[in-house]
């Protein structure tokens, strides 16, 4: 287990120091902290490679390259040092409604646009991979729901907002939550058509008679019966029939545009996945968990995950 500080104060001064750093990463990524060599399939085992102190890097004897404890996890290829990217990371996980790449860039000294990078690749950190299907077992009925992010058209710059289209300034999210386990799963949606959220109620859902409760949203009509139990309210005149509602992930949605409009100036659609990854993250690990238990399980979900600043941007570094 590693052992982590307790505060955002203690966690600057304990990852001011490089090998912790190392230590900490080399030790969620590989079992027991043990290198294994990226370009040699098996693992290595202790006697296949050797620790090079000047150069901080482990060389191995089968392929004779080096390797250092970031390549193959998001921070390959960053100038950036590990002690101000666990920083962040930290702070990402544990300020409630999120950080700004400003924030980061005061307190770490790093440029803003460097912040907004390390900010960006940390949100895929946060991101669940492959994540089971929600609504086994009698008790977890799922709320589901969309929503509408962004658009303040007159804000923009002319030519993007010529870009986007004047009818396509706000962008369609579409949320699910878990009424047990109150696990909630957000994603950008290209429209609220009903072939669209039910392509999205069949990838998340157990299809083995799973409780869905919904608005009276015509995208959710004639959902198949063989598979889900499909209760709905009518806003309209109601908000709550018994247990048939949707205010868990209502809720969500309020703190996700509190989030969003408190700490982030303006979220572009195509950044926006990001985000909710980030706000699902900490929604999802805010209950019987402290702040170190939290930045421990992000951590563990750095490996195999890249983000370049030409997928993020379009653009090569240095030209924007
Ligand atoms: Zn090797």
């Amino acid at each position: 287990m590693l052992e982590t500080p307790k505060t955002l104060i203690e966690a600057t001064r304990y990852f001011s120091d490089e090998q912790t750093c190392i230590n900490a990463v080399a030790m969620m990524r590989w079992e027991d902290g043990s290198p294994v060599c990226p370009r040699c399939t098996a693992a290595q085992g202790e006697r296949n490679h050797y620790w090079l102190a000047i150069q901080r890097r482990w060389k191995c004897y089968a392929c004779r390259k080096q390797f250092s404890v970031k390549v193959g996890t998001i921070f390959e290829d960053s100038p950036i040092g590990l002690d101000k990217w666990m920083v962040a990371l930290w702070m990402l996980c544990n300020c409630k409604n999120g950080v700004s790449s400003y924030e980061i860039a005061r307190d770490t000294g790093i440029s803003q646009k460097s912040a907004w990078f390390v900010l960006q690749r940390l949100r895929l950190v946060l991101k669940t991979e492959s994540p089971k299907l929600m609504g086994q077992g009698v008790k977890n009925a799922v709320e589901i729901d969309e929503t509408f992010i962004g658009g303040k058209p007159k804000n923009m710059h002319v030519k993007r907002r010529m870009a986007l289209g004047q009818a396509d300034h706000k962008t369609a999210v579409m949320g699910m939550l878990t009424r047990d386990t109150r696990e909630v799963r957000a994603k950008v949606i290209p429209n609220v058509r009903r072939d669209t959220l039910q392509a999205e109620i069949l990838k998340n859902i157990d299809p083995w008679g799973t409780r869905i409760y919904t608005d009276q949203h015509i995208g959710y009509e004639g959902l198949d019966k063989t598979k889900f139990i499909h209760e709905t309210v009518n806003h309209m005149q109601e908000y709550v029939r018994g247990k048939v509602h949707t205010q868990g992930i209502e809720n969500f949605w309020s703190l996700l545009k509190r989030s969003l409009s408190g700490t982030y100036i303006a979220v572009e659609p195509y950044h926006l996945d990001r985000y909710l990854d980030e706000q699902c993250f900490r929604f999802n690990n805010r209950k019987n968990m402290n702040d170190s238990a939290r930045f421990t399980k992000a951590l563990s979900q750095v490996a195999g995950k890249r983000l370049t600043w030409k997928e993020l941007t379009g653009k090569v570094p240095g030209s924007c």
